[in-house]
């Protein structure tokens, strides 16, 4: 399986990075050995002094699909996860002024945190769907999925123009604003409304 992350989907995390919004969807992708173990506390590697959560809703793809028209995208997802796209920030800014790809920013181990739970999709009406994730009990990020600026839809219309999409694919959707770097100690918690959907210590 292979994760896809959509970069800058909300308008005021674009702004918080100094980045503009862009005119299509923009998306990186994060290997299966990114995914967090279940229940494992996450490391800070040593290769950064600034890690960052991104609380991100996620879509789990249910059907095979290629260059999918958005009006049947729907078709292609039922479940509804949250999940934490942790950065490393600070080479990550080294990688955009050489221009060079992200991915030891972004693709590295345990960078993938991935809800055990996933919700269906018929529990919300549309993408009216409000999450957080709390820092050491206090909220650090809040967002609505109605605040994407390019919808599920959209996404999985124009990431599957240049691959394949495959069952249990999963889809980052993007974060709000409030991104933070995390330290040693830190207990993180996200929800989707009011359901915990997964917890992670800092180590
Ligand atoms: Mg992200």
């Amino acid at each position: 399986m292979k994760i896809i992350c959509i970069g800058r989907n909300y308008a005021l995390h674009a702004k918080e990075m100094g980045s503009s919004t862009t005119e299509k969807p923009m998306f990186f992708l994060k290997p299966d050995s990114a995914i967090l173990p279940k229940r494992n506390p996450f490391f800070i590697p040593n290769f950064s002094e600034e890690i960052h959560h991104e609380v991100e809703l996620i879509i789990k793809i249910k059907k095979l699909g290629k260059s999918i028209d958005e009006k049947f995208a729907h078709s292609y997802y039922d479940e509804i996860g949250l999940g934490i796209d942790f950065t490393a920030r600070d080479l990550q800014s080294k990688c955009k002024k050489l221009g060079h790809p992200w991915e030891i920013a972004k693709a590295f181990d345990q960078s993938a945190v991935v809800s055990e739970k996933f919700i269906n999709k018929k529990e919300f009406s549309g993408t009216n769907i409000n999450f957080r994730l709390t820092k050491n009990k206090e909220i650090v990020q809040k967002g609505n999925g109605n605040d994407m600026i390019f919808s599920p839809a959209k996404i999985i219309s124009y990431v599957s123009q240049f691959m394949t999409l495959k069952i249990g694919d999963l889809i980052f959707t993007g974060t709000p604003s409030g991104v933070g770097k995390i330290k040693i100690n830190d207990e993180l918690e996200g929800f989707i409304e009011n359901t915990s959907m997964f917890k992670i210590k800092i180590k």
